[in-house]
């Protein structure tokens, strides 16, 4: 693989495993130098270096909780000692958690807004006034289709993002002119994690209420990433992509 470099630095949460790890080698495969960050897995953000590194891409791996402000800031000071400055920001980690309403307790609500909301807001206040400052930054968020729709399996879940619909259109305005900041909606994606279920009888059933009949799989988010985080795409911000098949539409 002849592999031409970018200047561009780009740190994606959550990449030590699922859209995250696909997503850092995605960026790395398009010459952009990366970030994975992971919170448990460090083995498997081991790996995900080690893959890049293979391919003569570029990455370094970094733990922090990026729902806790002093990890945040940590994970800043080692972005700008490594490559001096940050470009892309993919706020990708998340969590679910599948529950009827009356089940959720008050703990686990703080516990899923906290790490799919609130990281969401402490790592745009850390990283936007450095691309602010360098003139050109981009922002993906990364929302759900439940966030439209309002999982009923999933009522935390699909209030945090929705949530991070709301706020993407307010951070558009922070970084506007020169950061644009948008999200992704996706429907349902492949991954290690889905798979098994997609495979037994209710994922059938769930894949015939997509009008495209099919799971989306990583690389359908890689791309939409990579087209919104581009040189040449210079005029979408504070809007929200679907990716998810015609699931809702
Ligand atoms: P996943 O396979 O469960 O991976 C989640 C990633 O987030 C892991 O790398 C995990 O790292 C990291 N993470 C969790 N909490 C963290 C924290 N506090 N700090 C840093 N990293 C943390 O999930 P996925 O399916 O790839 O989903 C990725 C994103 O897409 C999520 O925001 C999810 O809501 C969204 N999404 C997924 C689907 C889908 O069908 N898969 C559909 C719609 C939206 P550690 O293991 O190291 O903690």
């Amino acid at each position: 693989m002849n592999l031409e470099l970018n200047s561009r630095v780009a740190l994606i949460t959550g990449s030590s495993r699922g859209i995250g790890r696909a997503l850092a080698i995605g960026y790395a495969k398009n010459g952009y130098k990366v970030v994975v960050n992971y919170n448990h897995s460090e083995k498997e953000a081991n790996e995900v270096i080690s893959q890049i590194q293979e391919f003569g891409g570029v990455a370094i791996a970094c733990k922090a909780d990026v729902s806790e402000r002093k990890d945040v800031i940590k994970l800043k000071e080692v972005i700008l000692k490594e490559f001096g400055k940050l470009d892309i920001l993919i706020n990708n980690a998340g969590i679910n958690r599948q529950k009827s309403f009356w089940e959720i307790d008050d703990e686990e609500w703080d516990y899923l807004m906290k790490v799919n909301l609130k990281s969401v807001y402490i790592c745009s206040q850390e990283f936007m006034p450095l691309m602010i400052e360098n003139k050109w930054g981009r922002i993906i968020n990364m929302s759900s289709v439940s966030g439209e729709y309002g999982g009923p399996k999933t009522l935390h879940y699909a209030a945090s993002k929705g949530a991070i619909i709301s706020l993407t259109k307010g951070l558009a305005r922070y970084g506007a002119p020169h950061v644009l900041v948008n999200a992704i909606a996706p429907g349902i994606i492949k991954t290690e994690m889905t798979e098994k279920e997609l495979e037994g009888k209710s994922g059938q059933e769930y894949l015939e209420k997509i009008l495209l009949k099919k799971a989306g799989n990583m690389n359908d988010i890689l791309e939409t990433c990579l087209y919104l985080s581009s040189e040449n795409q210079n005029y979408t911000t504070g809007h929200t992509i679907r990716v998810n098949g015609g699931l809702y539409i």
